[in-house]
């Protein structure tokens, strides 16, 4: 029944998150400037307390990897040096309790774990502590995507462990990475002055840098003569769009792959990277909806309806009285400005809409406007319950009649909303 097909892929796992390249492209000043903060490790010196901070998909879990792993092997040629690394990804982890729970859980063998819960926070910190001592030499704590803990204690405690007497034979350095720029602002100045002793920024990616990561990935996950040309073309323009985001490409990439093997092509093409470009785009937006209450659908159909008028970037105030009409045509009590914007802000930081911040000088003061960051029409194929409860706005029904789509050509049209 099953037949291995290997028409496509040579190795298709090197497209996948968990695949470390060999080498880094276009990557090679932060790398020397990570290279040099990362040396008095090997020296046996106190290591640097490091943070790292750039958006997603911009290579710092991958250069921290690749140098890490690096820094282990050379550190084996040294007699005297004894280093452990504990990474410890944050996603998920909201407080520096729990990073804690899982640090000590880290440090200890399968059968020696601690319940994640009930322990007062002090004592968790004393376990830590013990384990980072009883490991002595060069201990490096990596926190990954540390912007997802809500406060700053366990920072505070481990860049500043040997500065207070908690830790007396370990060498701790940590390194924090975050993908979220504000973060570093929102930190208190006494850990933001001990964490960031050396800092690192990753800039997002330029389209051909993103080329060239591409070429490399491609070169190992695909037979020879394989895709047409204008695939890597297509899949850097994607992940450069926006974000600079080789993650972003690389899963087109592997999306087109899916796409061709699964329809049995010879060659993934232009076509494969479209089809494969709006499935994402769709689970994206799915994913971004599902989320929201009520009221933030019948606020983001509003914002909807706005842009497919392209009225759009509008104000809070102009979206208003179309969100009043939607959430009464649904028998429920329209929300107060301020809350109605608050949803606005919600899309926005969801990066379902995006929001700008306009000036109108001395007198007017600032506001905000919005638009929407996703595609129209599989917007509103997502929110096909919010649509067919309100009814459908002339602007989305002129939208179907003209965009003749398929995925939203079944749309059963009741009464159409004007205004
Ligand atoms: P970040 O941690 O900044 O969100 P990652 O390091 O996870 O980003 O990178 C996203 C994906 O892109 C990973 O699969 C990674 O291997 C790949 N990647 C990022 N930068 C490079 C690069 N310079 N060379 C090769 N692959 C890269
Ligand atoms: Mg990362």
């Amino acid at each position: 029944m099953f037949e291995r097909d290997t028409s496509i892929y040579a190795d298709r796992d090197a497209l996948r998150e968990d695949y470390q390249p060999d080498t880094l492209v276009g990557r090679d000043e932060e790398i020397d400037t990570y290279q040099s903060a990362l040396q008095p490790v090997i020296n046996g010196e106190q290591p640097n307390n490091i943070f790292l901070y750039g958006k997603t998909g911009v290579g710092k879990t991958a250069s921290t990897q690749y140098l890490l792993s690096h820094l282990r092997e050379d550190a084996t040629r040294y007699d005297d040096l004894n280093l452990a690394v504990q990474t410890l990804n944050c996603d998920g982890l909201s407080s520096s309790y729990q990073v804690a729970t899982q640090l000590v859980n880290g440090f200890r063998d399968e059968a020696d774990q601690i319940s994640t819960t009930g322990y007062p926070r002090s004592t968790v910190y004393e376990m830590l502590w013990d384990e980072i001592d009883a490991r002595g030499g060069t201990v490096l704590v990596v926190l990954d995507e540390i912007d997802h803990v809500e406060d700053d204690s366990i920072l505070y405690q481990l860049s500043r462990a040997r500065a207070t007497d908690n830790i007396s034979e370990a060498a701790v350095g940590v390194i924090g990475i975050s993908n979220d720029f504000s973060f570093r602002e929102n930190l208190s100045p006494k850990v933001r002055s001990s964490l960031c002793e050396q800092e690192i920024h990753f800039p997002a990616y330029s389209a051909s840098e993103l080329r060239s990561i591409l070429r490399q990935r491609a070169e190992v996950a695909f037979r020879d003569d394989i895709l047409e040309e204008a695939v890597i073309q297509l899949c850097a323009a994607y992940g450069s769009k926006d974000a600079g985001d080789a993650r972003q490409s690389i899963d087109l990439l592997m999306k087109a792959g899916d796409l061709a093997r699964d329809g049995d092509a010879e060659e993934v093409t232009v076509d494969h990277v479209e089809r494969g470009r709006r499935e994402l785009e769709r689970g994206r937006i799915k994913e971004g909806i599902t989320g929201l209450t009520h009221h933030g659908h019948l606020v983001l159909y509003a914002l909807v309806t706005f842009e497919l008028e392209g009225e759009t970037p509008v104000r809070s105030r102009e979206v208003r009285p179309r969100y009043t009409r939607f959430a009464e045509m649904v028998g429920r009590d329209p929300l107060v400005p301020r809350r109605m914007r608050d949803h606005l802000s919600e899309l926005a930081m969801l990066g379902v809409a995006s929001v700008r911040e306009r000036n109108e000088g001395r007198r007017g003061g600032t506001y905000h406007q919005y638009e929407l960051d996703m595609d129209p029409g599989l917007t509103i194929e997502a929110m096909r319950e919010t649509v067919e409860e309100v009814g459908v706005h002339r602007s989305v029904q002129d939208y179907l009649i003209s965009a003749d789509s398929v995925e939203t050509a079944d749309y059963s049209l009741p009464d159409s909303l004007t205004e």
